[in-house]
């Protein structure tokens, strides 16, 4: 990300009336928290916006405290041909799902993301691969526009921090994350709350999930990869929804004995596979083989096929990576 393109792109955002954000499809807490983290900027600076994500348009349980959630467009509201088009979190378009047609049809596209294997799909890329979060370029923005941080945006862009480093434990939890982290925790955020929220509470029901899935657990010693499912009968049995489900890879990838961790869901889009690499495996080179995206250490895709046709398809990868 260059200051030319901040300056652009801020200069885009200055002159425009109104700007339409969204983030990706089954948005997690950086998606989310960096999209309302600008929101919230956008309204304190009188700015009109709309925000929204494609369909399901439903939030998992562990981020229902983000401020300015009941103020999101429904998709299907959201403007064809906006002028002005922020997209956050998203590596590619087709991660936008039926947003995509307004994004293409906008003006001026502001792609604000981190992933390395962003395609570069906008007219203006704020894209920082070395930003542990989108939420951190989003407070670079913020700063180019001359915009203070509000309490609302604090939590929103602290919730996209604290969830992309892992609870500020993965390698990209540099000195500046401490630094911005120091900064948002300034506007006296509930951080007890938040984390219990985010990290620590889940329903008896999915404590039950998990022990059917590490229960079936697989650990292949040659590939060194740990893996489980979680099907649409696991799913109905113990009445919890996928959405519930982000944290069971934290879980399987602490096996001792294994380099890649992998967990397949049985979703209605096809199975939805979530990677994280222990070692030098660059799980993100895979799932962009597999049409996915994200990062060295954690990255994923959604394909079609049954379970253990895409568990094959992914240790043969492996073997030849
Ligand atoms: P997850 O396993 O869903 O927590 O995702 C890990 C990383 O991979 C995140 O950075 C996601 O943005 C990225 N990712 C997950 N699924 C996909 C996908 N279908 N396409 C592109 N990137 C993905
Ligand atoms: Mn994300
Ligand atoms: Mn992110």
């Amino acid at each position: 990300m260059t200051d030319h393109e901040l300056q652009r792109a801020a200069a885009a955002i200055a002159g425009a009336s109104s700007v339409a954000l969204a983030c990706h499809v089954n948005p997690d807490g950086d998606a989310l928290g960096s999209m309302l983290g600008m929101f919230h900027l956008c309204r304190a600076a009188g700015k009109p916006a709309v925000a929204s994500w494609p369909e399901p348009f439903v939030v998992a349980p562990h981020y229902t405290y983000l401020p300015g959630l009941d103020l999101m467009t429904k998709p299907a509201d959201f403007p064809a041909a906006p002028d002005v088009m922020l997209t956050f979190d998203c590596g590619s378009l087709d991660r936008l799902g039926s947003l995509a047609a307004p994004a293409q049809a906008a003006a001026e596209l502001i792609v604000v993301d981190h992933h390395v294997t962003n395609d570069r799909f906008g007219t203006i890329n704020l894209i920082d691969a070395d930003a542990a979060a989108t939420a951190v370029v989003v407070r670079a923005l913020a700063a180019q526009l001359g915009w203070s941080l509000n309490a609302e945006a604090a939590v929103c862009l602290y919730t996209g921090i604290v969830t992309d480093t892992g609870r500020f434990q993965y390698s990209n939890t540099t000195p500046a994350v401490f630094e911005l982290a120091g900064e948002l925790s300034g506007f006296g955020l509930p951080i007890a709350a938040i984390s219990r929220q985010l990290f620590e509470e889940h329903r008896f029901a999915y404590l039950q999930l998990v022990a059917d899935c590490l229960g079936r657990a697989e650990l292949d010693r040659e590939l060194r990869l740990v893996s489980t499912s979680v099907t649409a009968a696991d799913l109905r049995r113990r009445g919890v929804e996928i959405d519930e489900t982000e944290g069971l890879i934290d879980i399987v990838r602490r096996a001792s004995e294994a380099e890649v961790a992998c967990v397949l869901k049985e979703a209605p889009d096809g199975i939805r596979v979530s990677l994280r690499a222990l070692s030098e495996v660059d799980v993100g080179a895979i799932a962009v083989t597999f049409g996915g995206g994200g990062h060295r250490y954690a990255a994923g895709f959604t394909a079609a096929g049954s379970v253990p046709a895409v568990l094959a398809a992914i240790k043969a990868a492996l073997r030849a990576q």
